[in-house]
């Protein structure tokens, strides 16, 4: 499709910038004044500020979500020998992250309705080797946290939050990020916050488990040139913590634009359902903060979801799929030894899910467009049934 052709995007990070360009533009020009380009000042402010929005004390920032989990989970004492619990249809780098500690991972399959990972089956997977669950809160909800705990306190395993698509969503009065031992996050630009590139950060209340994080983004180092871990050089750029502490008062206000926009669609798609258009349920109602607005095309509607994102794009709107092939799928990951077949929802939901522009700032007639688009493509099958 030409860039032209494209009435509504899928995500617009441009519209979200505008507003703050001479902030953000000021917080860049603060940096460059003092010249504290690694480690910088900027960087423990954004590590502190998004520690307590989080409800949680420590941050530590790093190069990328995936540090943040691969360094996190090493920081927790998580590697070889040690079985970790995820979900098998998440974003590839939750499975990077497990396996860049030498941990076996266990992939368990999702709840058909929210796509979160579903816990009855992660309980019959559990082995005296599992030592944790990494909960991914998909496209902006959280996975349960009372279920979590329970289910970790019963197992006796720790909870390791892969929070990368959920900053500062809320469930049963807990903030993602503050349920687990450890939580990761990624500022990847099109993340509900997100910098002017790559950037993550771990966050965690343990004291011990935030110091050694700080080493292990710091070449293993206790102090300069004294080397206590076989470390790494990933931090967080004190421009990009910049950028992000400058942006984070905005969050709230942002994700309660998604969530706003998500009821819209909700309301908009209802008449669709016997047509078997189907958004995937919020259980979290404001709390989720909506990274993804996700629909399932059901085996009832007489159209795939291939031929609807193609007509979409006809009509000049872009949509995404997330994600197209579970992991145990992926052919990087044929050596874990999974089969097609072996995670039915995961597999079913693959098929079946589309994602609809998504970002602060899609107005109301916008929203309106994409669902007047599906029905109208919807109709023009039942024009041909009645032919
Ligand atoms: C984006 C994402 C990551 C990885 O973050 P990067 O900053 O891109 O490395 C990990 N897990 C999930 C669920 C993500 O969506």
């Amino acid at each position: 499709m030409n860039k032209n052709n494209i009435k509504i995007p899928f995500v617009n990070l441009i519209l979200q910038h505008q507003s703050l360009q001479i902030q953000l533009e000021q917080a860049i020009q603060s940096v460059l004044s003092k010249g504290d380009f690694i480690l910088g000042q900027a960087l423990s402010d954004f590590e502190t500020a998004f520690a307590v929005a989080s409800g949680t004390e420590y941050g530590i920032g790093v190069a990328s979500g995936t540090d943040a989990i691969a360094l996190g989970l090493q920081a927790c004492n998580i590697g070889s020998g040690d079985e970790v619990l995820l979900p098998v249809n998440t974003f590839v780098a939750t499975l990077i992250g497990v396996l860049r500690v030498g941990a076996k991972p266990i992939f368990v399959d999702c709840d058909r309705q929210t796509a979160l990972i579903d816990l009855e089956a992660a309980a019959k997977l559990v082995t005296p080797k599992t030592k944790a669950i990494i909960p991914v809160h998909l496209y902006g909800q959280m996975v349960s946290p009372k279920q979590l705990l329970d289910f970790a306190q019963t197992y006796n395993l720790l909870i390791f939050e892969d929070a990368a698509q959920a900053h500062l969503a809320e469930r049963e009065g807990y903030f993602a990020g503050s349920v687990g031992i450890a939580a990761a996050f990624s500022f990847y630009p099109s993340k509900n916050l997100g910098a002017f590139g790559d950037g993550g950060m771990l966050l965690t209340r343990d004291p011990d488990i935030a110091q050694k994080m700080v080493r292990l983004r710091n070449y293993g180092a206790a102090q300069k040139y004294f080397h206590v871990e076989a470390g790494t050089n990933s931090r967080l750029d004190t421009l990009q913590a910049a950028v992000l502490l400058e942006k984070l008062p905005y969050l709230p206000k942002w994700n309660c634009d998604r969530n706003h926009i998500a009821k819209q669609y909700d309301r908009e798609l209802l008449p669709l359902a016997s047509a078997g258009i189907l958004p995937l349920e919020n259980h979290s109602d404001t709390g989720h903060v909506y990274h993804l607005y996700v629909i399932k095309i059901d085996d009832s509607c007489p159209f795939t979801r291939q031929q609807i994102q193609e007509k979409l794009t006809e009509l000049g709107i872009q949509t995404g799929i997330h994600y197209p092939i579970p992991c145990h799928l992926q052919p990087a990951f044929t050596n874990l030894g999974y089969q097609p077949g072996d995670f039915l929802q995961a597999e079913a939901l693959a098929k079946q899910i589309l994602s609809l522009p998504m970002y602060p700032g899609l107005s109301s007639s916008e929203i309106t467009e994409v669902v007047s688009a599906i029905a109208s493509i919807l109709s023009s099958s039942q024009q041909l049934l009645c032919l």
